[in-house]
């Protein structure tokens, strides 16, 4: 598909494109995590930019981190050491897991970039007195932000990217809600392409490519509806191996929604268009999907799988570990119990930085597809 070209040109070099997109004169912030306000960043003239790590050798960082750290810490820590982020002028670390919260103060210490900053949400996101304290960490953020880019951060400017990336969510929803009616329409593949397109991408190019692809899918027309394959949830932190839906594909199954960091949790979740932006940025995060470093209440992640089981028809759940994620680990044995109840399959793929041989994965997928 024509539109998709670009998508896989900045997910196939995204330091490449960073690297354009700063000799165009924006600064340009990395960030880690789905909690991170991308939408202050853009709003102070500047361009978001999710960190995925590589799969480099690693030998600068593991001087500065325990053998125990997961992939994605180590290897941006590596990227940063090692000068492949020359490009960045300020790093963001929202609190999320421990291994994040550690690597943050490493990069301070050993790391030169001018703009550093901890976004230090409460682990409880509900109730009024989160609200307040997220919404001041917030107003923090845009004050040190503002400050270290030399610029005031005007709540228009502020409305004007609450829009954009109302917007792009949307259109992203809208994609994967045609994926789930009809995984004909789109392979994996390219729909996991197009949601990582959309953390890298300069924001406004994003919005109009991905209007692009819907209205070639619209043109297109929708495939008949039932291919046979077995629908399944994947679910975990981030997904670094677009290979994997190829390889589910393959085995009999296919992806139809997700429960995944470079996925759904993303994207959910609408900012309101209140009186205060910072106020309505807050709301987003205490009610959209909730990740296992967050807390909403004893079942919310577990009512929340069941329900997208159900919804998308699903009948069964991948889950993909990153080695040594404790959030994912822990979350893990709750989450199967939920399923085990609702006689919901699901089978747990352990990853380090690089995936299984095809042919191994080939066979744990055909084995469980077969169950469903
Ligand atoms: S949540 Fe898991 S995968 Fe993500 S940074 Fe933390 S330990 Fe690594």
């Amino acid at each position: 598909m024509e539109s998709l070209r670009d998508f896989y040109r900045v997910t196939g070099d995204p330091y490449g494109y960073a690297r354009e997109l700063k000799s165009t004169g924006k600064h340009l912030i990395g960030y880690f995590c789905s909690y991170t306000p991308e939408e202050i960043i853009h709003a102070a003239g500047a361009h978001p930019l999710r960190l995925f790590g590589t799969t480099e050798e690693i030998s600068r960082a593991d001087a500065h981190l325990q053998s125990y750290s997961c992939s994605l810490v180590r290897s941006a820590l590596e990227d940063a050491l090692s000068g492949n982020l020359d490009f960045l002028d300020g790093t963001v670390f929202p609190h999320t897991c421990d291994s994040i919260q550690r690597l943050s103060d490493i990069w301070r210490l050993n790391t030169g970039f001018s703009f550093f900053a901890d976004v230090v949400f409460p682990v409880k996101l509900n109730g009024e007195g989160s609200r307040r304290y997220m919404v001041a960490v917030l107003e923090r953020f845009r004050a040190d932000l503002g400050r270290g880019l030399g610029m005031d951060i005007s709540d228009s400017a502020l409305r004007a990217s609450c829009k954009l990336f109302n917007d792009i969510r949307h259109a992203l929803k809208t994609l994967y809600e045609l994926r789930s009616r009809n995984p004909a329409a789109i392979s994996g593949r390219d729909m996991d392409t197009v949601v990582r397109a959309s953390m890298i991408m300069e924001r406004q190019e994003f919005l109009e490519r991905i209007t692009a692809l819907l209205e070639e899918l619209k043109m297109a027309g929708e495939p008949a509806s039932r291919d046979g394959r077995k629908r399944l949830i994947l679910a975990g932190s981030i997904c670094n191996h677009p290979d994997i839906f190829k390889v589910i594909e393959e085995s009999g199954g296919v992806v139809v929604w997700d429960d995944l960091c470079t996925g759904t949790r993303s994207f959910e979740g609408i900012i309101d268009d209140g009186p205060d932006p910072v106020v309505s940025l807050a709301d987003r995060y205490a009610t959209r999907l909730v990740c296992p470093a967050k807390h909403i209440s004893n079942t919310a992640r577990g009512d929340a799988l069941v329900k997208m089981v159900r919804e998308h028809q699903a009948g069964g759940v991948v889950f993909l570990l990153i080695k040594f994620c404790d959030p994912h680990a822990f979350d893990y044995p709750y989450l199967k119990e939920f399923l085990e109840r609702e006689r919901v399959p699901a089978m747990l793929l352990e990853i380090e930085d690089r995936l299984p041989s095809e042919g191994q994965l080939r066979t744990r997928f055909e084995t469980f597809v077969e169950t469903i």
